[in-house]
């Protein structure tokens, strides 16, 4: 960020929102110590089923896994019923603020489990085409951007790979935020949510790390996937922020 910039939107840490010094001294980058040692205590939380850390379970939605998802590298879990923790914050805040720092950090943070993941597939990071799975119309209006592309064009750079947005939402029938609607909306909505890009339905033989910022009933992700893999995409590995442990709350 330029200085300028800096002086007329000081940096704040993207989890409590507190003000971070300009230069980021100290590794204030992004988010504040206290948040920053939340969220590292976060990724390190287990996973429910496996008893893993995060970062290195493998437990996936079955929707997801029948989708043709090869894998799902997550950072850290989304419990609903905990909206004060650190990741919960970051992902509410990344949605509404298109904060560069917070997104380079991120994307710093997701690209060596990638790798990892990437490593046991005999592949690198520039043998893949990046894409995500596109936000709402009505919501990427209101807020100018898709945190998923950000996080999705951030990692291509970083890693040397190649950026591409293979997928693009329909205008749906019931546009409202998906928590609000009822199932019988939601699956109506799923199942027309997404389709392919021009560029989509010419990813025959490419090898594809879908991104998305939080996956939580995974039936968008799974609906992308699907889309890919339909298209003859060859491997599909998921990566995002966080997965939701708890189903989250339908309001019918
Ligand atoms: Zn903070
Ligand atoms: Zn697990």
């Amino acid at each position: 960020m330029s200085i300028l910039k800096k002086l007329v939107f000081p940096p704040r840490c993207v989890a409590c929102r507190c003000l971070l010094p300009f230069d980021g001294e100290g590794g204030e980058r992004a988010l504040c110590l206290d948040c920053r040692a939340e969220w590292e205590i976060e990724k390190l939380t287990r996973c429910p089923d496996c008893r893993r850390a995060m970062l290195d379970c493998r437990c996936m939605p079955d929707m997801i896994r029948n989708a043709g998802c090869a894998g799902l590298v997550r950072l850290v879990s989304y419990d609903p019923a905990r909206p004060e923790g650190a990741a919960n914050r970051i992902t509410h805040n990344i949605k509404r603020i298109k904060d560069s720092d917070a997104f380079d950090f991120l994307t710093a943070q997701l690209l060596m489990p990638i790798q990892k993941r990437l490593e046991e597939f005999e592949l690198e990071i520039t043998d893949m085409t990046v894409t995500f799975c596109p936000r709402r119309h009505s919501a990427r209006r209101k807020y100018g951007f898709d945190q998923s592309e950000q996080l999705a064009r951030r990692l291509a750079t970083l890693g040397g790979a190649k950026f591409v947005a293979l997928l693009e939402r329909r205008h749906t029938i019931f546009d409202r935020e998906q928590k609000r609607l009822t199932a019988a909306e939601r699956l109506e909505n799923t199942s027309r949510a997404v389709r392919l890009t021009r560029a989509g339905c010419q990813a025959a033989g490419e090898r594809v790390i879908l991104l998305d910022d939080v996956v939580t009933t995974g039936a968008t992700f799974s609906a992308c996937a699907d889309l890919l893999r339909g298209a003859g995409v060859q491997l599909v590995i998921g990566a995002c922020l966080a997965v939701a442990v708890k189903k989250p709350r339908v309001k019918d």
